[in-house]
């Protein structure tokens, strides 16, 4: 961990039991040490004294956006920390109406990029008892004592490549100093492209394999804050949607819907994909409809929540009215 992010562990846990101590919010959504050095917990902070469990690192990914609409469900304010990019995730679920905004007390802290654990773990299998950042160098020990030196820039998040601005805005209170913003990848569709350069038949035998490999847990769908339907068809009986049968025409019905359904209103938080206990690039998918989006509406950011949604919208003259 940085001395910056040291530093603000500190005033994020005086600042957060000083919330909860004034009955500023009733619960603090922020993270706790995980079991393993590469990741964290989510931490519902409920009292003061509870604030010392609080940690912000370099493994601070998951957003915790979507806990909001449980909390939201009993009385008061909800305290969360949010990254620039769990930001426009609290956008959309305001957007969408799911979120009352009065009801969330946001508290931002700027990112300096946070390290993908699943590529740390792809390229140095084995346990791993230490994990920190120092000196711009990601450093791991490994339980036979061996320590690891790895350019961080190498194992951030995609997301991370190509964050525009690291500092959260309009939040209600920040911790920690700002973060000077790293030149962002230009989103180039290039694994869009990829796919799309492939004859028909080989990019259906791709999703046959990808879609194959999904054990319909829903991780994707729970996670994602432009999913937050209070009843989800997948989840319904009457009519059944979606059967309990595995075979890739259910695979397809379930990642198609989710898909379209998520199209013009994906934030882009890449938190579909990371959570996917197997692996499966939903990114590509969602990044597929965002360049069509951009290109047939000319949305230039869709992954925006300001920006227009015109997949639901009804605009007089549209020449596809029926
Ligand atoms: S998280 Fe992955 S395995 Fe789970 S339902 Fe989504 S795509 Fe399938
Ligand atoms: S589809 Fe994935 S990337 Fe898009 S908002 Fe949902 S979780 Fe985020």
């Amino acid at each position: 961990m940085s001395g910056e992010m040291r530093a603000t562990n500190g005033e994020l846990r005086e600042k957060v039991a000083g919330l909860l101590a004034a009955g500023q919010v009733r619960v603090f959504l922020g993270y706790r040490a995980g079991r393993t050095p590469l990741r964290v917990r989510p931490h519902h902070v409920l009292g003061p004294e509870q604030a010392d469990d609080l940690v912000w690192n370099e493994f601070c990914a998951p957003s915790l956006a979507k806990y909001l609409l449980d909390e939201q469900e009993d009385e008061g304010r909800v305290g969360v920390l949010v990254k620039a990019c769990d930001l426009r995730a609290t956008r959309r679920l305001v957007a969408d109406r799911r979120l009352d905004r009065e009801r969330v007390l946001l508290v931002g802290v700027a990112c300096p990029g946070m390290v993908d654990a699943r590529k740390v773990e792809s390229l140095h299998p084995g346990p791993i008892v230490e994990a920190g950042v120092r000196d711009g160098k990601l450093v791991l020990q490994t339980s036979t004592g061996e320590v690891k030196e790895l350019p961080r820039e190498e194992y951030l998040l995609d997301r991370c490549l190509h964050c525009e601005d690291p500092n959260p805005r309009d939040v209600d209170l920040v911790v920690g100093p700002e973060v000077a913003p790293r030149p962002a990848r230009t989103r180039d569709y290039a694994e869009v492209a990829e796919i799309l350069a492939m004859p028909l038949a080989e990019r259906a035998a791709y999703w046959d394999r990808q879609f194959s490999r999904c054990v319909r847990c829903f991780a994707c769908r729970n996670v994602c804050p432009a999913c937050s339907c209070r009843e989800c068809c997948f989840d319904v009986w009457e009519p059944m949607w979606l059967s309990r049968e595995v075979s890739v025409s259910e695979q397809y019905m379930f990642h198609f819907t989710r898909a379209f359904h998520v199209a013009g209103r994906c934030v882009d938080c890449g938190e579909c994909e990371r959570v996917c206990p197997v692996g499966i690039p939903l990114m590509k998918l969602n990044r597929a409809l965002q360049k069509e989006i951009q290109e047939l509406f000319g949305v230039e950011r869709p992954w925006d929540p300001d920006e227009k949604e015109p997949l639901a919208m009804y605009a007089p003259g549209d020449p596809d009215f029926h």
